[in-house]
C-alpha cells in the first residue's frame, strides 16, 4: 500500500490524541476489522490497500466504537463493514460554494417525493454522535448518496466537472470519480469499480467509498437499518448512538414497513385477497440451467410464481433471477448451504445464510426480499429460538400446504400431476389457498404445462407472494 507522507504525519498525530490503554485493545480490534472486512456485503467493493490501512489504522490504535458495536452484534456484522477510524478530523470550513449550495432540507423534501421504492430501500445515516437528515438508498447492494450532500456533511470540497468530480478533505487528500467509466480513484492511488448513478438530479455516490477514501470508519447495523460514520475520537459506542435515536429509527422502518407495502401492491394492483381459488405456486432450490424453460411456460400460460433461490445459484443464474422481477415473479430466500447441518446449527447460522442469500439476490438483481423458506420445510428444526431471531431480522417465514413431491416422483411426472390435482383439491375444499412446493427440476417442467392447463380449467388463478401476506408455515408464525 502506497502512503504519503502527509497521511504519516495525520495518523501520529491522532495516534498521540489517544487515550492510554487503548493501544493493547486495538491489536483485539485489527482483527475484527479483518473479520468484518473478510464480509462487506453491504457498503461495496473495497480494494485490497483500504484493507490493509484499515488494518494499519487499528495497528496505530485508532479503530474506535464502530468495532466495538460491530463486534458485539454478530447478526449485523453481516451488513457491517469496519474500518480502522480516521486519519484526518472533519474539515469545516472546506465546503465549496457549489457543495453548501444544496438546502439543507434537501433530504426531507426528496424523502418525501420519494417513491415507495427508494424509501423501502433507505437507511438512516449518523455521523459521530447525531443522526444527518441524509437517507442512503441501497442500490445493487450498496448504500448510496448524492455526492453533493455528502460532501457537505464531511466537509469536503466538491470540484472538477461532471466528468471527473473530486472530493477533496481539510488535509488534502482527494478522491476522484468517474461516473461514465465506474471507476473511483482514491487518495492513496488505489481504483475501486463503483457503481454510480443521476437521481433527481444528483450523482448517488456509494457512502461507503467517500467515507473510506478518507479512512472514516463507517457501520452498517442492519436490524435498525442504520448507517454510521465516525471521523474522531471519543464517539459514544453504536449501542448507545441507536439508542439516542431509538424514535427515529423506529419511525424509519415503519416508513420502510408501509412503502414496501405500498410497492408490492402498487406492483401487482389486481392481486386478489385470498382466496381459495387463489393457488401460489412456489420453486425451490433454483434457479438452475432450466429456469429459461420454466419461465417461458410460465408466460406461455400467464402465471406468476414464487422462487425461494439458494445464493450460489443466484449468483450462477442471474440473468433468470433478472427475468423473474422482470416479469413479475416473486423472489424469496432458500439460504446458501442446504446443508441441515450447516443451516440449522444455530439461530445465528440461519440468519447469516439467509443474509448472505440476500445479499447475493441484491448483488444479482438490484433487489432484496423478506420471504424466506428454510431447506426441508421449517419443521421440525426451526424451533422458536430460530424464529425469533431470524424474523426479528425482517423476515417473513413461508412453508407449504401442497407437497407435490416432485423431487421423489422425478420421471414418474404422472404421479407428481395427480398428486398435486389432488391435493389441491383437498386444501381448496376447506377454504384455503393452496401454497405449492415445487422444485426447478427437469420432470417438473416437463409436467408443469399440463397442471397449468388444467388448474386453469378449473378456475384457479395465479398470485405470487408479497411481504405484506399472512406466512404460510408449519408454525402457524404470523410474523
Ligand atoms: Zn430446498
Amino acid at each position: 500500500m502506497r502512503m504519503t507522507a502527509r497521511r504519516m504525519t495525520a495518523r501520529r498525530m491522532t495516534t498521540r490524541r489517544m487515550t492510554a490503554g487503548l493501544g493493547k485493545r486495538s491489536i483485539g480490534w485489527m482483527l475484527v476489522s479483518c473479520l468484518l472486512l473478510a464480509s462487506f456485503p453491504l457498503l461495496g467493493e473495497l480494494p485490497v490497500s483500504a484493507a490493509a490501512s484499515a488494518a494499519a489504522s487499528a495497528a496505530a490504535g485508532t479503530a474506535g466504537a464502530a468495532g466495538t458495536a460491530a463486534a458485539a452484534s454478530p447478526a449485523s456484522a453481516a451488513g457491517a463493514a469496519s474500518t480502522g477510524s480516521a486519519a484526518s478530523s472533519t474539515a469545516s470550513s472546506t465546503a465549496s460554494s457549489t457543495a453548501s449550495s444544496t438546502a439543507s432540507s434537501a433530504a426531507t423534501a426528496s424523502a418525501a417525493t420519494a417513491s415507495a421504492a427508494t424509501v423501502a430501500a433507505s437507511a438512516l445515516l449518523g455521523l459521530n454522535d447525531e443522526l444527518t437528515e441524509l437517507l442512503p438508498v441501497l442500490h445493487q447492494g450498496v448504500y448510496d448518496v448524492p455526492v453533493r450532500r455528502m460532501a457537505e456533511l464531511l466537509g469536503l470540497t466538491l470540484s472538477g466537472t461532471a466528468k471527473e468530480i473530486v472530493l477533496s478533505s481539510g488535509t488534502g487528500a482527494s478522491l476522484y470519480l468517474y461516473s461514465a467509466e465506474g471507476i473511483a480513484v482514491q487518495p492513496d492511488g488505489s481504483k475501486v469499480k463503483t457503481d454510480m448513478y443521476a437521481a433527481d438530479g444528483s450523482l448517488m455516490v456509494p457512502v461507503g467509498v467517500i467515507a473510506r477514501s478518507f479512512g472514516y470508519s463507517i457501520t452498517y447495523q442492519a436490524e435498525d437499518k442504520l448507517l454510521r460514520i465516525v471521523t474522531v475520537q471519543g464517539t459514544m459506542d453504536m449501542k448507545a448512538f441507536a439508542a439516542k435515536y431509538q424514535s427515529q429509527i423506529e419511525a424509519h422502518l415503519k416508513a420502510v414497513k408501509e412503502a414496501e407495502q405500498q410497492a408490492a401492491s402498487s406492483a401487482s394492483p389486481a392481486r386478489s385477497s385470498n382466496s381459495a381459488k387463489t393457488i401460489y405456486l412456489t420453486f425451490d432450490d433454483g434457479p438452475s440451467a432450466h429456469t429459461g424453460k420454466l419461465l417461458d411456460i410460465l408466460d406461455q400460460y400467464d402465471v406468476k410464481a414464487t422462487f425461494f433461490m439458494l445464493g450460489n445459484h443466484i449468483t450462477s443464474y442471474s440473468d433468470s433471477v433478472k427475468r423473474m422481477i422482470k416479469e413479475g415473479d416473486a423472489v424469496g430466500l432458500h439460504g446458501m448451504t442446504h446443508q441441515k447441518e450447516q443451516f440449522y446449527k444455530d439461530p445465528a447460522a440461519s440468519l447469516q445464510e439467509m443474509n448472505d442469500d440476500n445479499a447475493r439476490l441484491d448483488k444479482a438483481a438490484g433487489v432484496r426480499t423478506t420471504l424466506i423458506r428454510t431447506p426441508y420445510g421449517s419443521k421440525p428444526y426451526f424451533t422458536q429460538a430460530y424464529r425469533d431471531k431470524v424474523l426479528a431480522a425482517g423476515y417473513h417465514l413461508w412453508d407449504w400446504n401442497v407437497d407435490s413431491q416432485d423431487w421423489k416422483f422425478k420421471e414418474d411426472t404422472a404421479s407428481t400431476y395427480t398428486n398435486v390435482m389432488k391435493q389441491v383439491k383437498q386444501v381448496s375444499a376447506k377454504g384455503t389457498s393452496p401454497v405449492v412446493l415445487m422444485h426447478d427440476l427437469p420432470t417438473t417442467i416437463e409436467i408443469l404445462p399440463k397442471i397449468l392447463a388444467s388448474l386453469q380449467k378449473q378456475g384457479y388463478t395465479f398470485e405470487v407472494i408479497t411481504p405484506d401476506m399472512k406466512p404460510v408455515n408449519f408454525w402457524h408464525d404470523e410474523r
